[in-house]
């Protein structure tokens, strides 16, 4: 099955941009995903094809408008009844890998790119539109974001990385940073590979990618790392429901 991207925005010519190449461009030339980047500015409906207007209260910039994106909104969803549709905003759920791996298993994903300040609330309120946040940064429009998040999806539909398996011990799918990488030459700059990869003892690299991953994940993200230890010292969250209801 091919997983549709629609993409509202107001530079289409943005898309595939870099998907277009390599392992996206491979599977976006196979068929395993789509490209529609659709332009906002033809639902607007005044004589200067007109998409944002000034700040209500005052302020900075402009404000794209609720009732010309309904309308690029609605044509998307028509096409693709199916889809979620998504906002980029770093106002929205920061995107993480488990929400990333549910797009992907899905039929595909409509995204709304904003530009200027921003959009306006109403739009949010009146169309089921999930908010999605790639960071805690502000980027000049949700395109970049929406590619970002593209990306991350791809990568991920069936057939389109070379090894199966290739995505499992990734950092995040199992709640902790990957291991660190090394490859030949077995010196550099004085510095040796690590003996235990060298070693060829299955058992021990393992238990050494495991230890390493646990290290560098409670060092470098203490965040991550209390929620990994948190979801092993709880019971499953099932369980804590039920408690929870009576
Ligand atoms: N004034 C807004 C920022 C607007 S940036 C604020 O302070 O919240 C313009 C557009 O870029 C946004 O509408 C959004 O689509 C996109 N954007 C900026 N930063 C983003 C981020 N971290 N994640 C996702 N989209 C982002």
């Amino acid at each position: 099955m091919t997983f549709a991207a629609t993409i509202l925005t107001l530079y289409p010519e943005m898309f595939p941009g870099p998907l277009g190449v390599s392992l996206a461009g491979r599977a976006l030339a196979e068929g395993k995903w789509a490209c529609d980047p659709v332009q906002i500015r033809d639902f607007a409906t005044d004589r200067h094809r007109s998409v944002d207007d000034t700040p209500a209260g005052g302020g900075a910039g402009m404000v794209m408008r609720a009732d010309v994106l309904s309308r690029a909104v609605d044509h998307a969803l028509a096409r693709q009844p199916a889809a979620p549709v998504l906002a980029m905003s770093p106002r929205g759920k920061p995107l993480a890998q488990q929400r990333v791996r549910e797009l992907a298993d899905g039929p595909g994903v409509t995204i709304l790119c904003g530009r200027f300040e921003g959009i306006d609330e109403r739009l949010f309120e009146a169309r089921p539109i999930e908010l999605v946040s790639i960071g805690d940064y502000i980027l000049s429009g949700g395109e970049m974001a929406a590619l970002t998040l593209l990306d991350a999806c791809i990568r991920l539909l069936p057939g389109v990385m070379g090894a199966p398996d290739s995505g499992d011990d990734e950092s995040f799918e199992t709640g902790l940073l990957e291991y660190p990488h090394y490859t030949r030459p077995a010196e550099w700059e004085g510095r040796m590979i690590p003996e235990v990869l060298r070693s060829g003892d299955h058992a021990r690299i393992s238990a050494w990618r495991k230890s390493m991953a646990e290290t560098d994940t409670r060092l470098r993200r203490p965040d991550l790392w209390e929620r990994h230890e948190g979801a092993r010292v709880q019971p499953p969250s099932g369980a804590r429901r039920q408690k929870k209801e009576r």
